[in-house]
């Protein structure tokens, strides 16, 4: 456990939180904060700051928790739609510096603000990311 770490003692049961799954590597709680009814929040129990830190196996699993998930708020909310969230460093809007996974039900209709202004790829931005970002 680290230290001041919020998520980390909530993880550990230190700190109080409404439990919908546990097992030894994992803890799904809801928001607090939620920005739609049902907002869970996967929790390693572990401490890694960001998904960068967390090992690939723990990642793995942290995303097929995040799938079973999304299912049963499928089945228990009857949510139209989900979103996965998983925020890293600060620009990117990360508060919490303890890796999760948001699950968001969405609703017809709901005011949850997800979202971009779509740009445009243009040819030499593409040229250019195809060489640096693609993995040979
Ligand atoms: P992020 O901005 O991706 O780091 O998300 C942090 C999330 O943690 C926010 O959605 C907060 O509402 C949520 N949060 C902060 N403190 C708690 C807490 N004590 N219990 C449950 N959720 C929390
Ligand atoms: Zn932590």
């Amino acid at each position: 456990m680290t230290e001041n770490c919020i998520f980390c003692k909530i993880a550990a049961g230190e700190i109080p939180s409404a439990v919908l799954y546990e097992d030894e590597e994992f803890r799904v709680i809801l928001d607090v904060g939620p920005a739609s009814k049902g907002h869970m929040l996967i929790l390693p129990k572990a401490h890694y700051a960001d998904i960068m830190e967390m090992p690939e196996e723990l990642t793995a699993k942290a995303f097929v928790l995040a799938k079973k998930m999304a299912r049963k708020a499928e089945e228990a909310l009857g949510c139209d739609g989900i979103n996965i969230v998983q925020n890293n460093h600060e620009a990117a809007g990360q508060t919490v510096f303890h890796f999760h996974i948001h699950l968001i039900p969405r609703y017809k209709k709901d005011k949850v603000g997800l979202g971009w202004r779509t740009g445009t790829l243009t040819d030499s931005d593409r040229e250019e990311l195809v060489r640096k970002l693609a993995i040979k």
